[in-house]
């Protein structure tokens, strides 16, 4: 396919906006267009919760404006979607929760605002598991998302309605958010490109609080250097988040040219063992043979407490979780129940009525690893598990540049496959969970499909080196085309 034959909804942020800066397509045309996708294809996938067609349009013929005057940046007119997860003033912001089935949030997340002011159109609220909660995106009270490839599997989770819109070409982009593994899996599972940036680099204001020690919000979309441009206009220092850190954002999209000639990239043993599907493993394998093709080393290395870190993160999230979701308690905003008889049946009926399974389970076992007397067996020491498998990351990044491996130890599974079994859908973020106890940015990128279904290589770097990381995968897309194939139905 030449460059042209491509059609629009397949097109890169790069090469949309191209054509929007030469007068090629207008804002409003590519608005549009994706609205009608979403209309047309939408129903079979279930991944958008609110679609805002008439603010989208208002808000083309602005950009189309700017464009004309030449007040425009690379993104503006570009549309886009945000997990509903993230605050916007005016729209609702569900969480995909019936506790906030009713909220209307009265500002916008710092992300939602920068991804605005850079002149982004967004065309919606995407679906997702229920608070974050979940790998495969059939926590969501507004029911499951579909993968593309194949709609009788999941999407991967949380931001399973970002990562399916992006492949499936009803938008360029997604924000989403990674607690565990929730930007990269998804994107794995769907045959895209995702980001989760170190811990502090996104500000997580306005983004409704899940674990707040890691989550991180991050961009996907197909290739390594929209998500380049995407992140660029969401990071940097905010007041507003005492956690998101005061160092300059690097304009990532203009360091997409280095070599990888003479990078030392660390491959773990603990990561090709026991669970890693020999399929996945197989093109992984050839993934690193080409990096060892553009002049990459790779070096075996251990992180000896990869094993924890599951364990680990599941007293640390469900701890954080616990205490950042008693504020819904039916009084100031979200789901009440109706006619209780005491203030305290208020309380109770309300939490009950509003909040999964998945929901309840998680807050259920925060509040008992915080209890007095099981705080020290817990909590305590899973904190100093996380202490370890940060410093297992910090001995590996002595000696190795990136770290890459498998994103997901399987390709997508089928809807109801693992939903009985909460430890094996625990299993699914085995390679990931890591990355966020430490604060580390990873990148998950196409690699191949196995039986049809796609493969994420994971790159994972060290403290603030998003631009190493992005190069890296720039680099990798240069020389295969697996992030360019769309699944079949959605061509
Ligand atoms: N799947 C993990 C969980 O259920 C991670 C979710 C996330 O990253 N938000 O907690």
């Amino acid at each position: 396919m030449t460059h042209n034959e491509i059609p629009l909804h397949k097109k890169s942020i790069a090469a949309l906006s191209a054509m929007l800066q030469q007068g090629t397509v207008t804002s409003v045309a590519l608005v549009e267009l994706f609205l009608e996708r979403i209309h047309q294809l939408d129903p079979q996938l279930n991944s958008f919760i609110t679609v805002i067609p008439e603010q989208a349009l208002q808000q083309a013929r602005a950009a189309d404006q700017r464009i004309a005057a030449g007040t425009s940046g690379p993104l503006t007119g570009i549309p886009l979607a945000h997990k509903d997860i993230f605050c916007t003033e005016g729209i609702r912001t569900s969480c995909a929760s019936r506790m906030l089935d009713n909220f209307i949030a009265p500002y916008d997340a710092t992300v939602v605002n920068r991804l605005h002011a850079a002149g982004m159109i967004v065309l919606g609220k995407t679906n997702m598991d229920e608070f974050a909660m979940g790998s495969s995106n059939e926590t969501s009270f507004y029911g499951p998302v579909r993968n593309p490839w194949d709609v009788t599997r999941v999407p991967g989770g949380s931001s399973g309605g970002s990562a399916a819109a992006v492949a499936a070409g009803l938008v360029p982009a997604a924000t989403g958010t990674d607690t565990g593994g929730s930007i990269r899996q998804p994107a794995a599972l769907c045959g895209i490109t995702g980001l989760k940036p170190t811990y502090g680099r996104v500000s997580r204001y306005g983004m409704v609080a899940f674990a707040s020690s890691l989550d991180q919000g991050g961009p996907l979309a197909r290739t390594a250097q929209d998500v380049a441009l995407l992140l660029g206009a969401m990071a940097g220092f905010d007041e507003r988040d005492s956690t998101s850190v005061d160092r300059p954002v690097e304009n990532y999209a203009q360091h997409l040219s280095g070599s990888v000639d003479g990078l030392t990239i660390g491959v773990v043993n603990e990561h090709f063992g026991e669970g890693l599907d020999s399929n996945v493993a197989a093109r992984i394998e050839s993934a690193l043979r080409e990096y060892e093709r553009l002049g990459a080393k790779i070096r075996r290395i251990s992180l000896p407490h990869s094993a924890l870190s599951v364990p680990a993160y599941y007293v640390v999230a469900p701890a954080e979780c616990s205490s950042n979701l008693a504020r819904y308690d039916g009084v100031r905003y979200g789901y009440r129940a109706e006619g209780p008889s005491s203030l305290e049946e208020m309380y109770k009926r309300s939490r009950a009525e509003g909040f999964g399974a998945e929901v309840k389970r998680r807050i259920m076992i925060g509040t008992y690893a915080l209890s007095a007397g099981y705080y020290d067996a817990y909590y305590l020491k899973a904190q100093k598990l996380r202490r370890l498998i940060g410093e297992d990351f910090n001995s590996a990044f002595a000696s190795v540049d990136v770290i890459m491996g498998p994103t997901s130890p399987t390709v997508s599974f089928k809807l109801g496959e693992k939903l009985a079994d909460p430890v094996t859908m625990y299993l699914s973020d085995i390679f990931t969970i890591a990355v966020n106890l430490a604060g580390l940015p990873a990148i998950s990128i196409p690699a191949g499909f196995v039986d049809g279904l796609p493969v994420g290589l994971q790159i994972i770097g060290n403290y603030f080196d998003e631009a190493r990381l992005l190069n890296v995968a720039h680099q990798y897309q240069q020389v295969t085309d697996w992030h360019e194939q769309a699944p079949p139905g959605f061509e």
